[in-house]
């Protein structure tokens, strides 16, 4: 795996940050962590994570609001985590330009499950525009219908092309 990928988890409840940083570590991430979004900003630019665990109500700045200030400049990875999980809300932030959206509560295997897929996938799409080849990615049954799902189909529409 090289260097160890740094999560910045972005969660006002305390104890939420505290599961999560705890199974990540115990997988070999590095974390940081936010309590509100206006510091979540500050710590997307200056530690310069791999990826991103947001929550949307937090305390200042929305989730939404976060997203929306991030992918003005940042092109990094955003798995949202939250409650306000219908539909509208769900199809809302993968629009503003997360890129999957895990409902709470959640099970740590699914965001664990999540973030290799987001890292298979984004090694994957550089080999392909590095002219290499496709490599397997791992498709994941619950995640049928997610955003990632619709990404790993991409990629094996890409990945066929490549071969042939
Ligand atoms: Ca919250």
């Amino acid at each position: 795996m090289g260097e160890p990928k740094t999560v910045l988890i972005v969660e006002d409840e305390k104890n939420i940050v505290d599961i999560l940083r705890f199974n990540l570590q115990r997988e070999g991430y590095q974390t940081c962590e936010a309590y509100d979004g206006a510091d979540g900003l500050a710590k997307a630019r200056s530690e310069n994570p791999d990826l991103i665990l947001l929550d949307l109500m937090l305390p200042g700045l929305t989730g939404e609001e976060f997203i929306e200030q991030m992918r003005r400049k940042k092109t990094m990875p955003i798995i949202v985590l939250s409650a306000k999980a219908g539909l509208e809300s769900r199809v809302n932030v993968l629009k503003l330009g997360a890129d999957d959206f895990i409902p709470k509560p959640f099970d740590n295997a699914e965001v664990l499950a999540a973030q290799d897929a987001l890292s298979d996938f984004n090694a994957c799409l550089e080999a392909v525009q590095n002219g290499g080849k496709k490599q397997s990615l791992t498709a994941l049954p619950y995640y049928q219908g997610s955003t990632m799902h619709a990404l790993y189909q991409a990629n094996e529409v890409l990945g066929s092309r490549i071969d042939q």
